[in-house]
C-alpha cells in the first residue's frame, strides 16, 4: 500500500483513555467538545469513540456541526452554542439538538421556530458570567430569564441546561473562576425560582475539569484534553495521551552544493555540500510558515532541521552531507506524542507564540486521517481511513 502524501494518525484508544482521565479527575460526566472537526481530529470517528468510552454528551459550536453528527447517526445529546442570524433553529429542533441561547433575540427566534414546527425546542441558558464573549449579557439576564421560563412553562421550549464558559480556566487558582461559578449558580437559582429549573449545569473546560473538581456541576465540557494535550502545562500532563501524529512523505532527496540557497528568497544558504529532503507538507496543510528555519522533523530515529522557507505544499530538511540513509518515500514525523524526544504540536506552538489548540485544528483538508484503536474502543474495524 502506498502511503498518502500526508497522514494524521488519530489514536482513538488514546482519546478513550483521555475521557477516562477527565471523568476520574472531575468526578463528573463528560460533554466532549468536538467542534471544528474535533479540533482537526475528525468529528465523527471522535464522537463515536468518546461516546463508546463513556462520554455522556457532545458539544459543538455551530448547529451545522450538530446536524452533520445527527445525519451520521449519532443519537447522544448534542449541544450547540454559537448561532448567527438566520441559523436553522427549525432543523435543530427537528434533530433534537440542545440549542444554547446567548440572547433574547435568539430565544425569540427559537420560540418562533418551535411555533412554526409545532415542536418544543430543547434549550440551554448560556450565561455570560464574565468572559464577555457569547452568553446572555448581564443587562439582559433578568428579562431573558423571565421570558425563557415563561416559554418553558407554556411548552414552546424545554429549558434543559445552564452553562457558562471560563475566562481564566487555565489559571486554576484565579478568583475569577469562583466568581463565574457563583454567578452561574445565581442564574440557576433565578431560573429555578421562575419555575424552569435546569436539569444539567456545566462550567468546566479542560483545565478546570482537570484541576477544579469543585467547579464541576453535572457535566464537564472539555475539548483539548480529550485530544490528549495538557491545558495547564505547569501542572503536568495529567496522564493524558496526545492522539494525533502528523506525518508527511519525503517526495525527493537531492544534493545541494555549498553556497546554494534553498527555497523562496534563499533564506538558508547551504554552508557545505549537503543532501536535502523535500517533505510534502506546507502551510496549506497546517505547518505554520512562521516555523520556517525553526521546524525539526523526525525521520526514522533521528531529528533533522528544516531549512529555508516553508512553502504552501512543501518544506525542505537538511539531511547532512551523507544523506543519513534517508530515501524518497520515507515518512517524516512532523509532530506526535513526543515519546522518545519526538516533535510535538506544543513545540510548534511555543516556537511561534501560540497554543497547540491552534496547531491541531489547522491540520488541513489534504491530510488523510487514519484511525487506530477502533476495536479497542468498541467500534467496528481496526483501522479506517477518510480522505477529506
Ligand atoms: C471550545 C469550548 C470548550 C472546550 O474548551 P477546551 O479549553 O478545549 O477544553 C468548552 N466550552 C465552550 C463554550 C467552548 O467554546
Amino acid at each position: 500500500m502506498t502511503s498518502p502524501a500526508l497522514t494524521a494518525t488519530v489514536d482513538l484508544g488514546a482519546i478513550a483513555h483521555n475521557v477516562g482521565v477527565l471523568r476520574a479527575a472531575s468526578g463528573a460526566d463528560v460533554m466532549a467538545v468536538v467542534k471544528a472537526d474535533a479540533y482537526g481530529h475528525g468529528a465523527l470517528p471522535v464522537a463515536r469513540a468518546v461516546l463508546a468510552a463513556g462520554a455522556a454528551e457532545l458539544g459543538v459550536a455551530h448547529l451545522t456541526e450538530a446536524a452533520a453528527l445527527r445525519a451520521a447517526g449519532i443519537d447522544a445529546p448534542i449541544t450547540a452554542w454559537l448561532h448567527t442570524p438566520g441559523a436553522d433553529f427549525a432543523g435543530a429542533i427537528a434533530d433534537g439538538i440542545d440549542i444554547a441561547l446567548s440572547s433574547i433575540s435568539q430565544l425569540d427566534a427559537v420560540i418562533a421556530a418551535a411555533h412554526r414546527t409545532g415542536r418544543s425546542a430543547v434549550v440551554t441558558a448560556k450565561v455570560d458570567t464574565g468572559l464577555n464573549r457569547s452568553g446572555v449579557a448581564v443587562d439582559e439576564w433578568a428579562d431573558f430569564a423571565e421570558r425563557v421560563a415563561k416559554a418553558h412553562v407554556d411548552g414552546s421550549v424545554a429549558l434543559r441546561a445552564a452553562m457558562c464558559h471560563l475566562a481564566r480556566g487555565d489559571e486554576p487558582d484565579h478568583p475569577l473562576n469562583d466568581a463565574q461559578a457563583q454567578r452561574l449558580d445565581a442564574a440557576v437559582a433565578d431560573l429555578t425560582r421562575l419555575g424552569a429549573a435546569p436539569q444539567v449545569v456545566h462550567i468546566a473546560n479542560s483545565p478546570a475539569a482537570l484541576t477544579r473538581p469543585d467547579l464541576a456541576r453535572d457535566l464537564v465540557r472539555p475539548g483539548i484534553a480529550v485530544y490528549g494535550r495538557t491545558p495547564v502545562p505547569a501542572r503536568g500532563d495529567f496522564g493524558l495521551i496526545p492522539a494525533m501524529t502528523l506525518t508527511a512523505t519525503i517526495a525527493l532527496v537531492k544534493r545541494v552544493a555549498a553556497g546554494q540557497g534553498v527555497s523562496y528568497s534563499e533564506t538558508w544558504i547551504a554552508p557545505r555540500d549537503t543532501v536535502v529532503a523535500v517533505v510534502a507538507a506546507g502551510y496549506a496543510d497546517g505547518v505554520p510558515r512562521l516555523l520556517s528555519g525553526r521546524i525539526r522533523v523526525r525521520i526514522g530515529e533521528r531529528m533533522f532541521d528544516g531549512v529555508g522557507r516553508i512553502c504552501m505544499d512543501q518544506l525542505v530538511v537538511d539531511l547532512g552531507p551523507d544523506g543519513a540513509g534517508v530515501r524518497e518515500g520515507d515518512q517524516a514525523e512532523l509532530f506526535g506524542t513526543g515519546a522518545s524526544g519526538g516533535p510535538t504540536a506544543k513545540d510548534w506552538a511555543d516556537a511561534i507564540g501560540t497554543i497547540d489548540y491552534e496547531i491541531v485544528s489547522q491540520v488541513g483538508t489534504r491530510v488523510v486521517r487514519r484511525y487506530l484503536g477502533e476495536r479497542q474502543v468498541g467500534l467496528a474495524a481496526e483501522t479506517t481511513e477518510t480522505g477529506q
